[in-house]
């Protein structure tokens, strides 16, 4: 099967009321921690590449990454997506690379730093729309502006300063035609997300009840969701980290997003420490080891546990051979038959 397009997963995730995690990646290792998880739980799967990992990695050696995932887990619905495409030409350059899915994230101006207008978020994001649109791809945008900073990517601050509003995220979505929307309601990217466990004061799930309600039909996203569990942590500083006390968005709270409208939750953190914390082990106990694979062999198995886990948690598991995947030249007429009501 080829790559398949993301608003078919998200909307094939609707009619079943379940959630996909979508992982980031920069490397083979990571790619394949993924496609590990996702056949052991039947996942259908989302794995997305933000500009860092583009740069990290030259994105060709991710895309074909990619085309090897695809070739070697037929069974599994594959969505290559672009995280936190900071303007038309980023965008364009992955749809033109093979990306099934974008994200255009106008929330922010080009340099990724400095929160846009309304207007100027409308604007950039619907040219997107029409042109990932006209090739069949997916496109997410962005209304409010999330915490923190990942990647050199966003406007730091603690993510309650520009909390989504409902009624916007209404206009934004008639002016745009985006397929999946990412809110803000407390979230941050990063590690430190939230100095205690969360409450209603920090993390909004208010707000985003509100917005399913007004936009039922419309794809929500979670940014910033990992739930930076404490065992991840410990590992970490157990063998010489020194990881600060930090909270991430609890998995209930995830599960009531799910049952509120989410649809794709993004997760790199929890990866991250689990990657890490495996290396430090073997660095640690075994410090006369020096071949790269004894120290990624247990970091990539320590990443899939962590995603095995999120897709049972988010309901995805056991959904990959639901349906028959769409691919995006199909999907190009699906958008022409949309434009032409
Ligand atoms: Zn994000």
């Amino acid at each position: 099967m080829p790559l398949v397009s993301m608003r078919q997963l998200l909307d094939e995730a609707a009619k079943g009321g379940y959630g996909v995690g979508a992982f980031n990646v920069n490397n083979m290792e990571q790619i394949q921690a993924i496609m590990e998880a996702a056949r052991d739980t039947k996942s259908p799967v989302i794995i997305q590449a933000s500009r860092g990992a583009r740069s990290y990695s030259q994105d060709k050696f991710l895309y074909h990454l990619m085309l090897a995932a695809n070739e070697l887990y037929p069974e599994i619905p594959l969505v290559m997506h672009l995280d936190h495409g900071n303007s038309f030409e980023t965008c364009k350059s992955a749809i033109d690379l093979g990306f099934t899915s974008v994200m255009m994230d106008g929330s922010l101006k080009e340099d990724g730093k400095t929160p846009a207008s309304f207007e100027e978020n409308v604007a950039v994001t619907k040219a997107v729309v029409d042109l990932a649109h006209s090739k069949g791809v997916t496109v997410e945008g962005e209304i409010g502006v999330l915490g923190g900073i990942e990647d050199g990517h966003g406007a730091g601050g603690s993510g309650l300063e520009h909390v989504t509003d409902p009624a916007q995220a209404v206009e934004f979505v008639a002016q745009t035609g985006v397929d999946a929307l990412a809110i803000a309601i407390g979230t941050s990217h990063g590690a430190y997300k939230f100095s205690s466990k969360p409450d209603g004061s920090v993390l909004k799930m208010d707000v985003l009840m509100e917005i399913h309600k007004r936009l039922p039909n419309v794809h929500l996203v979670m940014h910033g969701s990992s739930s930076v569990p404490k065992d991840l942590q410990d590992v970490i500083n157990q063998y010489g980290g020194k990881l600060k006390p930090t909270w991430g968005v609890p998995v209930e709270e995830i599960q009531l997003g799910i049952r509120n409208g989410v649809r794709k939750i993004n997760v790199d953190t929890d990866n991250r420490l689990a990657i890490t914390g495996a290396i430090r082990k073997v660095f640690a106990e075994q410090p006369e080891k020096f071949d790269p694979r004894d120290y990624m062999k247990p970091a990539r198995e320590a990443m899939k546990k962590v995603v095995a886990t999120r897709m049972t948690q988010f309901g995805q598991a056991g959904h990959a051979s639901d349906y028959a995947p769409i691919s995006i030249e199909e999907m190009k007429k699906y958008y022409t038959k949309a434009a032409a009501k």
